[in-house]
């Protein structure tokens, strides 16, 4: 066996399985060649979800004849004059994008630089032919066909037209958010999926891209530290999302799908806002080029920061401190702070020895049926924290309206105190029932606690005859994107065997005909809708739906459950105590909050010091 060295296009072929992982990955490059060009119009053409054809056309700086030739060379690049790869201005830098495509598809570039002649080269796989005169204004097109034809094997791991053209649109939308100031038109087939105008305002450019709910329900942020700067608009809590795919950071105007933001951004929304729910936000953080290292990933989707503690620091600080500034008291939720603001007539609690502790637990989260279905109940956190409302009952301002909504006088049946969940005994603030038990108290959160019994009833429907819906009199119609409108009609029918009726209604749009009738007249239809085309999200095929019926259910039943807010006079408070007894995983609702917590009368003793 002797070794040799592996021929230039073969070389490019295995370069380009790095670079270019499939179409999304070719129009990022491409179109980061046009904004490095200086373009302030890109035009994307799209065909088949890009394996037929990709077109990009700008109008940036175009190439002489010389520059035509060698930008189709590998490592043959014009942005890193200084050779320096501590310090990279452009978004690309390695000179190897166009060979790669180049080597696997076929090319043909027009170019114009200013008043020069226009002229035109093509290459297919790999292949290179010369130059000839062409007619072109100034700027590039590029039309790239047939990817991925020299590499069967990897023509095999294309997915559907449209989930590449899905993974297209992200792509062309992270950037198209980096570069208010250039104008992006995108079309997938012939049709306009995506056109932003030029602006010099970066949060319109959001609101056209994220909507402009978006824009009316962001913070601003804007931080500076060390030469750092973080700025963007960050999303009010209760403007959330079911995934986290709504989450964009750009780190010196590129965009990285940074694991690191996920879990800052849950630290920052912890207090106020649920596990499984995400915020919407677009941060941009600008820092020297030389605190850093861009050049970790193939795709240049990741990077590297020289001091990344100070940065998660920075984003968290600064998020926490605009969600303070909005009025959230984000730390209100915390078990601790709900437990050392118990306070006696005179002043703070005794706390060494009456603050119940949560070793000791004074406050139990008593599991009916199974116990094996507690709730996480670790160090300091017992559960109160996540009590947070999230999304369905915004309820920010309980305080003033606190107030004893039901009293009940009559004292209760002895057979009732023996029930494990007791007697209810009042409704406070709206959404809590008080119950009494033998031995002490439970405080059971009305919502959740339905919300559970709504999934539970969901879930035996479905295995019995399927989910009983209810047509509504007046369909409602919902806007949503074309790609989201697609995505929810692929389902079509297996929502209809869940109860929820949906039907085109022009680009872009469906209405709900029909809902399931347990989730009752006050549902809010586009929110529900919403948040199932994030369930849905990635997940094409039907058999993984099938899989996710139950989170779709999930879904559904949050949205029919009982309003915090809605009062109930004793029958109906014992009744949903009964209910829950009978329900298995009762103790906690479908988020893994728990429904009830329960208060022993000894511990009450103990908080008035008569122990
Ligand atoms: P890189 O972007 O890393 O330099 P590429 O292979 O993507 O590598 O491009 C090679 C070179 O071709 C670039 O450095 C640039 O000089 C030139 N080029 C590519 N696309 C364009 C374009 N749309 N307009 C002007 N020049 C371009
Ligand atoms: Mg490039």
């Amino acid at each position: 066996m002797r070794i040799r060295y592996l021929p230039e296009t073969l070389i490019n072929q295995i370069a380009a399985g790095e670079v270019i992982e499939r179409p999304a990955a070719a129009v990022k490059e491409l179109t980061e060649n046009a904004i490095d060009a200086g373009a302030t119009q890109i035009d994307i053409d799209i065909h088949e979800g890009g394996k037929s054809a990709i077109i990009i056309k700008d109008n940036g700086c175009g190439m002489n004849r010389e520059e035509l030739i060698a930008a189709l060379d590998r490592h043959a690049t014009s942005k890193l004059p200084g050779c320096d790869l501590l310090n990279i201005e452009h978004l690309g830098f390695r000179g190897e994008a166009l060979a790669s495509i180049a080597a696997v598809s076929r090319v043909k570039i027009s170019t114009r630089a200013g008043e020069g002649e226009a002229w035109s080269i093509t290459a297919e796989g790999g292949q290179k032919f010369d130059p000839v005169p062409s007619s072109h204004p100034k700027g590039t097109q590029i039309e790239v066909r047939d990817l991925f034809f020299a590499t069967p094997a990897r023509l095999k791991f294309m997915k559907s037209d449209r989930a590449e053209f899905m993974a297209i649109k992200d792509t062309v939308q992270r950037l198209s958010m980096a570069f208010p100031h250039i104008g992006f038109t995108l079309s997938h087939n012939g049709t306009r999926k995506l056109s932003v105008p030029a602006t010099n305002d970066p949060k319109a450019r959001l609101g056209a891209l994220l909507g402009r709910d978006f824009q009316d329900n962001a913070m601003t942020i804007k931080a500076e530290r060390d030469g750092i700067t973080l700025q963007g608009h960050a999303g009010l809590p209760t403007y959330n999302r079911g995934t986290a795919a709504h989450q964009y950071l750009f780190v010196n105007g590129r965009s990285v799908k940074d694991r690191m933001l996920r879990g800052v951004v849950r630290a920052a929304y912890q207090d106020v806002l649920a596990r499984d729910r995400h915020p919407v936000i677009a941060l941009f953080l600008d820092l020297p080029p030389e605190q850093v290292d861009v050049n970790v990933h193939p795709a240049k989707a990741e990077v590297r920061f020289r001091d990344a503690g100070l940065i998660r620091g920075l984003i968290i600080s600064t998020l926490k401190h605009a969600l303070h500034e909005q009025g959230v008291q984000s730390s209100s939720h915390r078990s601790n702070y709900a437990l050392s603001s118990m306070k006696t007539g005179t002043g703070a609690l005794p706390l060494g020895r009456a603050r119940p502790s949560v070793g000791s637990s004074a406050f139990n989260f008593a599991p009916l049926a199974q116990p094996q279905n507690l709730p996480p109940n670790t160090g300091q956190d017992n559960g109160f924290s996540d009590h947070a409302p999230v999304s369905y009952q915004p309820r920010m301002n309980i305080a003033p309206s606190a107030r004893v909504e039901h009293m009940d006088h009559t004292p209760p049946s002895p057979e009732t105190l023996d029930y494990p969940l007791g007697a209810a005994r009042a409704q406070i603030h709206e959404n809590y029932i008080i119950a009494q038990t033998q031995d002490g108290l439970v405080i059971v959160d009305q919502h959740a606690a339905h919300e559970r019994l709504v999934y539970e009833r969901f879930k035996a429907q479905l295995k019995q005859h399927g989910i009983e819906k209810q047509g509504l009199l007046t369909p409602e119609v919902i806007e949503l994107d074309t790609a989201e409108q697609e995505q929810l009609l692929n389902h079509q029918d297996t929502l209809s065997r869940l109860g929820l009726e949906i039907e085109p209604f022009g680009p872009g749009a469906v209405t709900v005909n029909a809902l399931p009738t347990l989730l009752g007249q006050k549902t809010n239809i586009k929110r529900l809708v919403l948040d199932i085309v994030d369930d849905l999200r990635d997940h094409d095929s039907i058999d993984v739906l099938e899989d996710r019926l139950h989170e779709i259910l999930s879904t559904m039943a949050c949205h029919g459950s009982v309003r915090s807010g809605r009062r109930m006079n004793t029958d109906e408070m014992n009744a949903l105590l009964r209910q829950m007894e009978s329900t298995p995983l009762s103790g906690q609702c479908n988020h893994g909050r728990p429904t009830y917590v329960t208060l022993a009368l000894k511990d009450v003793e103990k908080l008035f010091g008569r122990t």
